[in-house]
């Protein structure tokens, strides 16, 4: 988090990094889940981990999950995790790998029953696949890399015909983009990484293949009638979440353009206006939207980036989306660590530009405008404008008025000081937002009180500077009241 240079040169003791607005979220595996490497992640400045229930067991998230929690609580920083739940996402079985080559013309048969798969025949996650697809239309399996086309069907099989070979890995995704599937929204083993997830008290969790805002209803009755509080987040990775967008955006807590699916359920080249569109769209909202797949991905192999994968994730954020995620770079890759400090850096750099030039989005947002906290959050975007603070304060309990801030897209900082630790750490993956935990305040000025005294031992201002401070009504000492205050540092 950081525009401000002020903010950036005084980085106070809690923050050992450099603030940057725009929020990382790096997807833990086999390649960073060793707790030396998941500090050194942390160390970096990563905002939020990504736990992928597609990939590993509850056991091995429940082993990585204990050490982020632990590592974060040591250093007292915020830590937002999220688990994404696989959705109806086709695999591939387990798969010999001394005979997984799939050359073109290839004939490969798809089973009802689990067997060792190989470029002869395999099993999926899904069995009904046979009955549900039909001869003529395509099966595409680990990202679009390898094509084939179904010739016949049997009542137990599907026959396929390679069309581009490549080589076959153990549950790799399997898309239909010609198939219209019964599968529902949520399985059985979505429901049982869900609970694990509101058992465990994770911020965030995703719903891949959402294609309807039924999906998302359907995911919040889930986690509210098991007394969680989880917030939801939207992939983007189908044709028919395109087609209602908009609801989707509405319904969801925040979206998640997964470039990785969707380049291959739609076409690969629409996949840079499908971001931007969802982007904007989602800016219009005022919802969160994170962008993912791919962003480092040659540091799969290689210490530095490509150029074109450099420019990418830095015009992503000129787009102004709030966060950007590694998936395989950190989950599989060689360079973990190296890939989340590269998207650091390019992140600031990027954010120093646009507060340079001032070329900051004028964000429009279809406000409520009856409702009292957004018109205030639009007041504050205003005065802050007017008086340019060196960062401007919210004290929030739920971490609403925080987040109506977050859309704003504030020059300045957003300090957001909350007694709740929950609110803490889920405000960790909001833009802007440098959420921080504090005492329960007993009245307005002790509040303004604490606020100032940790100003300054940060140096995040000095006596004299006007800070301006926005209060949700929830707070106790707030009886219900939204204020704005104009606070002189002392
Ligand atoms: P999604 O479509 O949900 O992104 P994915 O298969 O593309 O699923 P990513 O999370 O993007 O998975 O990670 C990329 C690769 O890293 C995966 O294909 C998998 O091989 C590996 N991976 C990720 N997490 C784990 C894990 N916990 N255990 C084992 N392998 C993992
Ligand atoms: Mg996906
Ligand atoms: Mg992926």
């Amino acid at each position: 988090m950081r525009s401000d240079a002020r903010i950036g040169v005084a980085n106070g003791a809690r923050y050992n990094f450099v603030m940057i607005k725009t929020k990382t979220i790096a997807t833990i595996g086999p390649a960073s889940r060793d707790p030396a490497i998941l500090k050194q992640i942390l160390d970096v400045g990563v905002d939020a981990l990504r736990l992928n229930f597609s990939h590993g067991t509850l056991e091995d998230h429940a082993l990585v999950l204990q050490t982020a929690r632990r590592l974060a609580e040591e250093r007292d920083l915020p830590l937002a995790i999220m688990g994404d739940l696989s959705g109806p996402k086709i695999r591939t079985g387990k798969i010999d790998l001394q005979h997984n080559r799939m050359e073109i013309g290839n004939r490969l048969v798809i089973q009802r029953t689990e067997c060792l798969g190989s470029s002869q025949r395999l099993s999926t996650t899904y069995p009904k696949i046979v009955e549900e697809v039909r001869v003529g239309e395509r099966v595409l399996i680990d990202d679009g890399t390898i094509e084939l086309r179904v010739v016949a069907r049997q009542s137990d099989e599907l026959i396929c015909e390679c069309v581009r070979g490549g080589t076959l890995f153990d549950r790799k995704g399997i898309n239909l983009p010609d198939s219209r599937l019964a599968v529902s929204a949520l399985t059985d083993k979505d429901v049982t990484d869900l609970q694990w997830a509101i058992r465990n008290r994770l911020e965030y969790v995703a719903l891949s293949f959402v294609r309807h805002p039924d999906d998302i209803r359907e995911l919040r009755r889930h986690i509210e009638s098991a007394g969680g509080d989880q917030e939801i987040v939207a992939k983007i990775e189908k044709p028919q979440a395109i087609e209602h967008l908009d609801d989707i955006i509405a319904v969801s807590d925040a979206v998640l353009v997964a470039r990785g699916d969707l380049g291959v359920e739609m076409s690969l080249t629409a996949v840079p206006v499908l971001q931007k569109d969802i982007v904007v769209r989602c800016r219009s909202a005022g919802k969160p939207v994170i962008i993912a797949t791919q962003i480092l991905q040659s540091m799969m192999e290689s210490a530095v980036p490509t150029r074109a994968e450099v420019s990418d994730a830095a015009n992503a954020i000129l787009d102004t989306a709030d966060a950007l995620m590694l998936t395989g770079e950190t989950a599989m890759g060689k360079y973990p660590v190296e890939a989340a400090a590269v998207l650091q850096q390019i992140a600031q750099e990027t954010e120093q530009y646009q507060t340079r030039l001032a070329t900051t989005f004028e964000p429009w947002i279809e406000e409520e405008h009856a409702r009292v906290d957004s018109s205030l959050a639009a007041g504050a975007k205003l005065l802050a404008r007017h008086l340019n603070p060196p960062l401007v304060v919210v004290a929030t309990r739920d971490g609403k008025t925080a987040r109506l801030l977050s859309k704003h897209r504030f020059e300045q900082p957003i300090l957001a000081l909350t007694d709740n630790p929950r609110t803490r750490d889920k405000l960790s993956l909001n833009y802007g937002v440098i959420p921080m935990l504090i005492s329960p305040p007993t009245d307005g000025p002790a509040l303004l009180a604490t606020m100032n005294r940790l100003i300054l031992e940060r140096n995040w201002a000095k006596c004299g500077d006007s800070i301006l401070v926005v209060t949700g009504s929830n707070l106790p000492t707030q009886s219900g009241r939204n204020t704005i205050v104009v606070h002189r540092i002392t």
